[in-house]
């Protein structure tokens, strides 16, 4: 096997990968400029040397605004933004501009564009295919050093993951049909058309491999299969990759980069959920199965991985059934689900811990695993009282720096996965229990005089770190953070599914009553499915029954029309609805989708 680098099909591969590593990091120096502003401007306010109003975002942002509006394609997407569609496109144009013309060389003779042979154009959208799959793996890291050049995160560039990965499909086909006509005119023989030789064989299996890939990966089977799903996507990549390097060792070249990424992320993955201590402290029935909703369950862990945690983050929780004799129940450790983090706590590690820790046990293997003794002592509101204790002492910040944090997560009892959980909450059983995170945004909204969020259903976890991080913030007389005015809209089908969260969005009532900086809160509530009530929800300033909210009624409430950060998570009609008000009034607008 031998590698040929001067063919013009590798040309055009190698200029193509140049020219978009190039871009790329155009992209991540304008994304570490924006970081240094933000990081400046906060600086100059904690010096009290600048109390202007900021703008984190470039002009250039604000101008592209209109085109942060979503619309929905029939039969490829419920929302997708305009400005991904016009993306998309000069994505497709640049794709078809270096097959055709890459490597660009000018030659003398030169005097109009000739149409090469098939046989060579074929093979030239084989290696752009290629360039765009290695591009396909590192979209797919949870972990790298791009994403945090870039600051893109993993559920941001999951869509492009999947674009890019039917563009480069896209670029195969040609080949692969041109090369089995190939196969078969040599003796006419229908098997030699897959399987002639080590080169169409193996090209062949590596085709199966992508084809598996992309079938298992519509929506259709992601949504309802999602194991399947996930389990025929790392067969097929396997398969894939050494076919691909089989049947044309150039693919090394170009898989390899991506491989070694992907391996990196893997391994600090699996050093992240084994090896860094987690305890589950606690895990109950946040809200019971009723007629009009699902239920809920809630997780409280302690996890030394939490340190680098920031509000509206998500981590990836994986959970199986303690049960004597049935060792490969813990095959279910392997599928890994995410949950954003609805709530944290300081940790134990800081000097005056007052809560008993819960002991855990290590399993033969000397991993640890979960108990549910003694969880009585654990209850969010003394966490709490606690967190905001220390808040007050003057030793806070350089504690909170090295202290674990404890987190909360909720967790609605959708499929198998999250059933399952409710239930062995409710039966209180043994279970073994890895997180691997945190992941998600670093949302910039104490940049912004107001912080909207709004949220359906369950979707309400993300804005309610961001709420309580705001809030306990401004109380605690942190100058740094200007948002003074917080408004949630949270749209529910039963009240019963407040009860949750009844307790925390009472503890942000109370320390934003006391804050040193003030903070507006602005919390309604919409009950979509109960009979028409006149009572509002504890804690809410407005309870609306059998109804869904006008999203530019409730944004004209709020008082200050500039400076908005707007957060939404929800079903794609709500998000749809809320991102396309806020970009028609130019608003910074983040959304969370609780489905890959
Ligand atoms: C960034 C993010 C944050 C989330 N935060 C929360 C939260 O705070 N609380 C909460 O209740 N839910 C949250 N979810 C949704 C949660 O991950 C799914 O509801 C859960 O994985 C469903 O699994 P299941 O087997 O119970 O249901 P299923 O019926 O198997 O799936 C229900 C839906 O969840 C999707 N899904 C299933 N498994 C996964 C998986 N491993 N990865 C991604 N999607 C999957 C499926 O596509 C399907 O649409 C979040 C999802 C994402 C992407």
């Amino acid at each position: 096997m031998e590698i040929r680098t001067t063919t013009v099909f590798h040309m055009a591969g190698y200029s193509y990968a140049i020219f978009c590593w190039g871009l790329f990091s155009l992209y991540c120096i304008g994304y570490q400029v924006k970081q240094w502003r933000i990081f400046w401007h906060r600086r100059q306010k904690l010096n009290k040397l600048d109390d202007k109003a900021f703008d984190p975002c470039f002009p250039w942002e604000h101008w592209l605004r209109p085109l942060d509006r979503v619309v929905s394609i029939p039969f490829v997407t419920e929302m997708i933004a305009v400005k991904h569609i016009v993306g998309m496109c000069l994505f497709v144009i640049v794709n078809v501009i270096f097959i055709l013309f890459a490597p660009f060389k000018w030659t003398d003779g030169f005097t109009s564009f000739r149409f090469e042979a098939i046989g060579l154009y074929d093979r030239r959208c084989a290696f752009m295919g290629m360039v765009n799959w290695a591009f396909v793996f590192i979209l797919a890291s949870r972990n790298s050093i791009l994403t945090s050049m870039s600051g893109f995160t993993f559920e941001s560039i999951i869509p492009y993951h999947r674009w890019v990965a039917r563009v480069g499909l896209l670029e195969f086909i040609p080949h692969f049909v041109w090369r089995m006509y190939k196969g078969y005119i040599v003796n006419y023989v229908v098997a030699d058309t897959l399987f002639c030789d080590l080169e169409q064989t193996s090209g062949t299996i590596c085709m199966f491999g992508f084809l598996l890939l992309f079938v298992t990966s519509f929506s259709f089977v992601r949504r309802r299969f999602f194991e399947f799903f996930y389990y025929a996507h790392l067969i097929g990549i396997v398969v894939a990759i050494i076919f691909a390097c089989i049947h044309e060792p150039a693919c090394f070249l170009y898989f390899i980069p991506a491989v070694i990424l992907w391996v990196a992320d893997r391994a600090w993955r699996s050093y992240q959920s084994w090896l860094v201590p987690m305890v589950l402290l606690k895990m109950d029935t946040a809200v019971t199965k009723t007629e009009t909703q699902e239920g809920i369950s809630r997780m409280l862990f302690d996890y030394a991985g939490m340190t680098g945690y920031q509000p509206g983050q998500y981590v990836f929780l994986a959970l199986a059934r303690k049960k004597a004799n049935a060792w490969w129940l813990r095959w279910r450790m392997a599928n890994w689900h995410p949950i954003t983090v609805s709530e944290v706590f300081p940790g134990n590690k800081a000097p005056d811990a007052a809560e008993k820790r819960v002991p855990h046990h290590s399993d033969e293997a000397g991993r640890h695993s979960i108990s549910l003794e003694g969880t009585t002592s654990l209850d969010t509101n003394s966490l709490r009282r606690r967190a905001s204790a220390w808040a007050d002492e003057e030793s806070q910040t350089k504690h909170s720096r090295d202290q674990h944090k404890v987190a909360s997560l909720h967790i609605k009892a959708l499929g198998g996965f999250s059933r399952d959980l409710l239930r062995h909450a409710d039966e209180g059983s043994e279970v073994y229990v890895k997180v691997d995170g945190p992941y998600g945004p670093r949302l910039a909204y104490q940049d912004y005089q107001v912080l909207a969020c709004y949220a359906a259903g369950i979707g309400i976890t993300p804005a309610l770190t961001l709420i309580k991080d705001c809030v306990e913030r401004r109380a605690s007389g942190v100058s740094t953070v200007s948002t003074s005015y917080v408004q949630l809209v949270w749209v529910v089908r039963s009240t019963e599914e407040t009860l949750a969260f009844h307790d925390q969005i009472l503890y942000w009532r109370d320390r934003a009553a006391k804050a040193i900086l003030p903070v507006t809160l602005d919390l309604q509530l919409y009950v979509t499915r109960e009979p028409r009530g006149e009572k509002s929800v504890s804690g809410f300033d407005r309870t609306r029954y059998g109804q869904r909210p006008q999203m530019d009624e409730c944004m004209n409430t709020i008082p200050v029309q500039h400076h908005v950060c707007v957060h939404t998570c929800g079903s794609d009609a709500f998000m749809s609805s809320v991102i396309n008000e806020a970009s028609r009034r130019g608003w910074h607008h983040h959304h969370e989708t609780f489905e890959f």
